[in-house]
């Protein structure tokens, strides 16, 4: 199987060797001055928002869940590229704001806010996605102490799943959002306490390829809030269709069909104009927006054979990228696409795998793949990692350094 991953032709090989941004990755690896590394290209993600504004309509806004990838100067870039910035905790927060977005297109989701969390938002003024109705009494009691008022929506367990959905994170019992059942009741307590209600927030699931299945869940979103506007103490201002956009890593996955989901938000927009005029419509991509502008790098230490089996063992590995490693969230280890990006397409192939330093077996970056021969000294690619990867990664774990980040 020499099939390459369409993440190659994002990051060409030029002279046997792989670039990023254009330069080829020795060159990286001198120029950020040690391994491991993750590298994002600011060029891929600025066409990414493009690809997107291409099929989108205008009325829908883009807003980056900066969980995928909090690195400050990621979240600059994106900070000017999108409408909106969706943080998940206080420290993201800070970040979102320094790096100049808007408060008011800030919004904060994530069950189990701390009071000071619930403070930072509320003295920020930006929207928060209640997810209890202990935040409606501690934002109610915050909002007094500061005196500035609190600006919420709700942020609603929808009545159905999104089908297909790699992580499911809405429908039947969850710890995110408010039971769509619950919500009018909450409603009537927001109202009561004097919150800003500005509207909905419904986000069923991650890491999804099938755009009819995300055409639906946003389907059944706009006719959930328009249920529940029903119980609204004031007019819905803004609904928030989540997201769910995947990325292909494995082979056999196929890209999302884009124009496919540009063209139904084409007929939810108009229908969302007729039955809950003047709500703006968010959408919340994380990993679609970054996930393929970034590569993990990490140099090969030792070369091994055991047993008739080669092992490429690299200064990189699990602690660094967790969900390379198969460990995040997957049920079946798949390789990710990775590649020897100090070697041609044409150099010799051999069957070898990638681990890392960790003494676990579970530390594995590749599992017998088909790569270019390598030596020790040669740089090791691990594509689409420019979410969930670093700081979705126990970095402590045997206490060798951390991976740096640079963006190119
Ligand atoms: C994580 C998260 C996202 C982003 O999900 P992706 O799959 O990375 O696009 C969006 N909204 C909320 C509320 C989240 O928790």
């Amino acid at each position: 199987m020499t099939t390459r991953h369409p993440s190659s032709d994002r990051f060409p090989v030029r002279n046997g060797e792989l670039t990023v941004g254009g330069m080829p990755l020795s060159r990286l690896a001198a120029r950020v001055g040690a391994t491991p590394f993750y590298a994002y290209d600011r060029a891929l993600l600025k066409q990414r928002v493009e690809e997107l504004r291409a099929v989108l309509p205008s009325a829908i806004s883009l807003h980056y869940a900066m969980k995928a990838n909090p690195m400050p100067a990621v979240v600059c870039t994106m900070a000017g590229l999108v409408d909106g910035l969706d943080v998940a905790s206080g420290a993201e927060l800070r970040v979102a704001l320094d790096a100049g977005m808007d408060p008011r297109e800030i919004s904060f989701a994530g069950p189990g806010k701390s009071e000071v969390e619930l403070a930072q938002a509320v003295a920020a003024g930006i929207l928060i996605n209640i997810e209890s109705v202990r935040e409606v009494r501690l934002l109610a009691d915050i909002a007094s102490r500061l005196g500035c008022p609190a600006r919420v929506a709700v942020r609603v367990n929808p009545d159905y799943e999104l089908k297909s959905s790699g992580m499911k994170m809405g429908g039947g019992p969850k710890q995110f959002g408010i039971d769509a059942e619950q919500v009018p009741e909450v409603l009537a307590e927001i109202g009561g306490a004097g919150l800003g209600f500005e509207g909905f927030h419904i986000f069923s699931g991650s890491q999804n390829l099938r755009a009819e299945a995300i055409c639906e869940a946003q389907t059944k979103g706009l006719d959930l809030a328009v249920r529940l506007a029903a119980h609204a103490p004031s007019q819905v201002t803004t609904v928030n269709l989540g997201g769910g956009f995947g990325i292909p890593y494995f082979p056999g996955e196929r890209p999302l069909d884009l124009p496919a989901i540009g063209s139904h938000l084409h007929g939810i927009v108009e229908s969302a104009g007729v039955r809950l005029p003047g709500a703006e419509l968010v959408i919340e991509l994380g990993r679609f927006l970054v996930g393929e502008a970034g590569v993990y790098v990490a140099r090969v230490i030792d070369r091994k054979v055991s047993r008739g089996e080669v092992f490429l063992v690299t200064d990189g590995g699990l602690h660094h990228h967790l969900a390379a490693s198969g460990n995040f969230g997957q049920v079946i280890r798949k390789n990710y696409p990775v590649q020897v990006g100090t070697r041609g397409h044409d150099a010799p192939r051999e069957v070898a795998s990638v681990v890392g330093p960790l003494c676990t077996p579970l530390d594995l970056l590749a599992d017998r793949m088909e790569l270019a021969a390598a030596q020790p000294g040669d740089l090791i690619v691990v594509f689409q990692s420019g979410a969930y990867g670093r700081s979705a990664s126990p970095m402590q774990f045997l206490s060798h350094p951390a991976a740096l980040e640079v963006l190119v």
